[in-house]
């Protein structure tokens, strides 16, 4: 199996290079922020839950992500592989996505991490916000805790995967299809390894 977790902070690109990578290798894709949205809109008890956090631009707690990509690995065996999208966000749940990968005697193969500078993520997210509908991305002092949080909770996930010889930076300004192609040869050359 293949098994990318792409990496980076919100408005990194994160969303838009998943669409061509799960095409070209054919891969599912588990994003915990659609799998929340996917909650609120249903207006189940977690995603209202989640939205309070969400709302503010925090993290929702570990275990409820957590529980979210074990239902989602269950109902997809057999597939070629996954991209983690949004997740892990925390070591905990790098830690947590381990254990549940070698339940299905799989692995991550590797981090591809996109690198945008917190103006351009912030003009980026504005943008987006005026056709995304996404409240988290109307605000500026939201867009800011999310990076924050980010910067704080989030980073040292990309520690925890160079240690395992599994990460790859790339500059994530830039033409769509360039990036594009520099994740494909991180990818490739980690499948090689
Ligand atoms: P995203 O769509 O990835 O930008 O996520 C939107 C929001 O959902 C985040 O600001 C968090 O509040 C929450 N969220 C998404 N994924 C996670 C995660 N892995 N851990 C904790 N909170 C998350």
């Amino acid at each position: 199996m293949l098994n990318l977790v792409l990496f980076g902070p919100p408005g990194a690109g994160k969303g838009t290079q998943s669409e061509y990578l799960i095409k070209k290798y054919n891969l599912v894709h588990l994003s915990t922020g659609d799998l929340l949205r996917s909650q609120i809109t249903a207006g189940t008890e977690l995603g209202l839950r989640a939205k309070q956090l969400m709302d503010q631009g925090l993290l929702v707690p570990d275990e409820v992500v957590i529980g979210m990509i074990e239902n989602k690995l269950e109902e997809n065996q057999l597939v070629a592989g996954f991209i983690f999208d949004g997740f892990p966000r925390t070591v905990p749940q790098a830690v947590a996505l381990d254990q549940l990968l070698s339940q299905h005697d799989t692995k991550i193969t590797t981090m591809i991490a996109l690198v945008v500078d917190s103006e351009e993520l912030t003009r980026r997210l504005l943008l987006r916000g005026q056709t995304s509908g996404r409240p988290d991305d109307q605000n500026e002092e939201l867009i800011r805790r999310r990076v924050k949080e980010y910067n704080d909770k989030t980073a040292p996930v990309a520690d925890y995967y160079s240690q395992q010889g599994k990460f790859a930076a790339i500059d994530g300004i830039g033409e769509i299809d360039t990036i594009f192609k520099e994740i494909c040869y991180q990818i490739d050359k980690a499948v090689e390894r």
